[in-house]
């Protein structure tokens, strides 16, 4: 192959832009994807990073690269290769998936920053440790601060331990430890919560040592195996299994990333990830988003030099620039959260099974309640399936009712059935004894639509097609999809009437039920607008863990990945408008919803009971929910999916199209339709565009085109050019969604 003859480079200014030059004979053959490069810019010298090789500049006149720094590529060769299969996939060009992996913070750094001493246990010589240490007792006790902590900066360590520099030289001086020069970012040290040592390691059960049994035949085979499906019920295990996973790879030398759906909504997970590494003397990082930028670009330097072995995070942790990468845990693969929203829109579950192939690295998916995609990928042979049917401590799943609203007394006021009687009672019951519930409701706000009963007007978001929730609380209205809001009016603003009806219900109307029927309640709501405040989120949790609160009533938020022993009642209120959106996955996620929500029911001593109220009892997303059949569910939902061409059958591409003129975005997109009818003449069937679910949102008019695919990358050139490559008029929004989640 010819080396390159130009460079397309991001610079170090934090320009969302790239740019090219030209690659000087004296360079020719050693540029590397990844590299730090020296360029010249207007009338200085800048840092940039090469991202892609253009066959042609994008301009005439190109200036030739001064200079390769450093030895190393930022970005590890395997994300590149990572980066063009997302580019090919996602339909975004090479920059955007570079941008996308390689973070702001870093790309945009300047230099500079105070150095200083960072000091880390060199963990090849734990055992001779205990040796050598024998009778010196100050500098035992800082190798144990230390090999807890993993690493720390020597000010820091000094002040915690109260013992002196020359302490920690003494270790250093032993070859117990080392002592580097590093960026100094004061925040990253701060303690977190659930730092507990955790070193201690379960005697694994029966299904346990299996699944690991076959985790490791798998890997150990000639294609370098094939992704498992962890398939185990909620409180079988599953995070035991990836711990000790990452224990094997570890001592292998090789290193890991554990992606979990949200950091902030499993914090528990991530705090045993954190004490059993603590105990085993291995720095983890953790990526979130509440990171400030130094944080994010010390965070990425620090795994990018190796001295982080794993790394834990949400989505984008899927890129963390990790070399000799053994091991790739997707936790909750089915959560939706790995999808990302705008461009470029990669699945990071399905990033992780290419990332894993490409490297060689395993891959562990796991669920209580697989995607279809990943549940049909095993069925297939193409992954491979291992199931922990059984919770650990012999728990039971929860018996689960089905409460028949149609059946249900009306209440008086005309509002809706919140509580029914059976639940009613249940959750009074519990509370006698002591026990803890959760109420869940997916929706915030305290009524979805305010409407005017005389003369049917609802009122609407001006700028969205959809009615304003009200919010009792701040006595307002607010748009949930653009976030306008305004003051709630006293009458109608059509008619003048000024009775009006709140229907439906949000968690404030819950609330308002639960603290009106059980008098003397400990309560506490959880959605976005009661979390807000920095920390309430944990301290609502602690809360219920110490027992502080009886019950916690919420959205989704409360249904994730959480563990207490003392919940025995969980009540499902208004699953059914979820049933009945226009997607066709949304039996699929309530049925993911109501079995992971059922599943915080009897993890403990006393068996948990689970309410779900319905006007449609015998939908199948309730009844396998009901019975925990989620292979019955599977091969129901299957069926449906194979009948329409639906995913896992076929591939959905979403093709939006929004702009400020009604006439003009529907003209636009119908022209693409005709287009790739043409050029697709049979070969791939184009259906009509039409608006989207929600017609309107920010005053834009929205259209799609839903498509359906055997394969997504021969169709993507086309739908790159007629889409992407067009100037649109107006200030239109164009984009590809592949595999889209978001249908609405
Ligand atoms: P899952 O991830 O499937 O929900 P976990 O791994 O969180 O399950 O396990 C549920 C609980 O059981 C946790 O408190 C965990 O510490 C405990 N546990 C897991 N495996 C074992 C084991 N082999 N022996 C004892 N306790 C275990
Ligand atoms: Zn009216
Ligand atoms: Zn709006």
């Amino acid at each position: 192959m010819n080396s390159p003859r130009y460079v397309r480079v991001a610079p170090e200014l934090g320009l969302d832009k790239l740019f090219d030059y030209e690659i000087p004979e004296s360079l020719a053959g050693r540029m590397e994807l990844g590299q730090r490069l020296r360029v010249p810019w207007g009338k200085r010298d800048i840092m940039a990073y090469a991202v892609e090789f253009p066959g042609q500049p994008e301009v005439e006149k190109v200036r030739e690269v001064g200079a390769i720094i450093g030895e190393r590529p930022l970005i590890p060769p395997g994300l590149c290769k990572l980066a063009r299969w997302m580019a090919d996939y996602y339909a975004c060009d090479l920059g955007a998936a570079l941008r996308t992996i390689l973070p702001g913070p870093v790309r945009s750094h300047e230099g500079g920053g105070k150095m200083a001493w960072w000091i880390e246990p060199v963990r090849e010589r734990s055992v001779l440790a205990e040796k050598a240490l024998k009778g010196a007792k100050s500098q035992k006790k800082a190798w144990d601060h230390l090999c807890l902590q993993g690493g720390g900066w020597l000010t820091r360590l000094v002040k915690e331990t109260g013992l002196g520099t020359a302490v920690w030289r003494a270790l250093v001086d032993r070859g117990l430890a080392e002592r580097l020069q590093k960026r100094f970012v004061p925040a990253e040290e701060k303690a977190e919560e659930g730092w507990a040592d955790a070193s201690h390691r379960p005697a694994l059960g029966e299904e346990q040592i299996q699944a690991l049994a076959e985790w490791n035949e798998e890997r150990k085979s000639d294609q370098g195996g094939r992704p498992i499906l962890l398939e185990g019920v909620t409180g079988s295990g599953k995070t035991e299994v990836y711990l000790q996973a990452l224990d094997a790879v570890l001592q292998e030398g090789r290193n890991a990333i554990v992606l979990v759906p949200e950091i902030s909504l499993t914090p528990q997970t991530v705090a045993r990830f954190r004490g059993r590494l603590a105990g085993r003397r291995v720095r983890l990082c953790v990526l979130h988003s509440g990171q400030t930028v130094a944080e994010r670009r010390e965070s990425w330097h620090e795994i990018r030099e190796g001295r982080a072995k794993v790394v834990i995070g949400a989505r984008s942790a899927l890129f963390a620039p990790l070399e000799n990468l053994g091991l790739l845990v997707v936790d909750e693969e089915h959560d939706g959260g790995y999808k990302q929203g705008e461009a470029p829109r990669y699945h990071a579950r399905d990033l992780a099974v290419v990332r894993g192939r490409m490297e060689g690295a395993s891959v562990i998916l796991g669920s209580a309640t697989p995607s279809l995609e990943s549940g049909y990928n095993a069925d297939r042979g193409r992954y491979r399936r291992v199931r922990l049917t059984r919770r650990v401590d012999g728990a039971k799943l929860p018996k689960v009712h089905v409460v028949d609203l149609r059946k249900e007394a009306k209440p008086k006021n005309g509002g809706p059935v919140l509580l029914s009687d059976p639940l009613k009672l249940a959750l009074g019951s519990r509370l006698k004894k002591g026990e803890q519930s959760l109420v869940l409701l997916n929706r915030r706000g305290y009524a979805p639509s305010v409407q005017c009963p005389h003369c049917g007007k609802v009122e609407e978001c001006e700028r969205c097609a959809v009615p304003m929730t009200y919010h009792r609380g701040e006595g307002r209205l607010r748009c949930h999809f653009c976030d306008a809001e305004k003051v709630a009016p006293n009458r109608c603003s059509a008619c003048g009437s000024p009775v009006l009806s709140f229907t439906g219900a949000g968690t404030e109307r819950l609330e308002e039920a639960v603290v009106h029927c059980l008098p003397g309640v400990r309560w506490t709501r959880m959605d976005s607008d009661s979390m807000k405040a920095r920390g309430a989120h944990g301290k609502a949790l602690e809360d219920f863990r110490e027992g502080r609160t009886d019950i916690l009533l919420g959205t989704q938020m409360i249904a994730k990945g959480l563990h207490f022993p003392k919940v025995t009642c969980v009540g499902v209120v208004g699953i059914d408008s979820a049933l009945n959106l226009p997607d066709f996955r949304s039996s699929e996620r309530v049925f993911q919803l109501l079995v992971q929500v059922a599943g915080r029911a009897g993890r403990g001593e006393v068996p948990g009971e689970v309410f779900i109220q319905t006007y449609t009892p015998f939908h199948p997303a309730i009844q396998f929910a009901r019975h925990h059949d989620v292979d019955g569910f599977r091969e129901q939902e299957l069926e449906y999916r194979r009948a329409h061409g639906y995913p896992p059958f076929r591939r959905v591409i979403l093709i939006s199209f929004s702009g400020g003129s009604d006439a003009q975005t529907r003209a636009s997109i119908v022209h693409v339709a005709n287009r790739l009818r043409e050029i697709w003449k049979g070969k791939t069937e184009v259906p009509e565009p039409a608006p989207a679910p929600i017609a309107r949102v920010e005053g834009k008019y929205r259209y799609h085109i839903f498509l359906l695919v055997e394969k997504v990358v021969p169709v993507m050139r086309d739908l790159k050019r007629e889409i992407l490559a067009p100037k649109w008029p107006g200030n239109m929004k164009v984009s590809i969604d592949v595999d889209a989640q978001d249908l609405l």
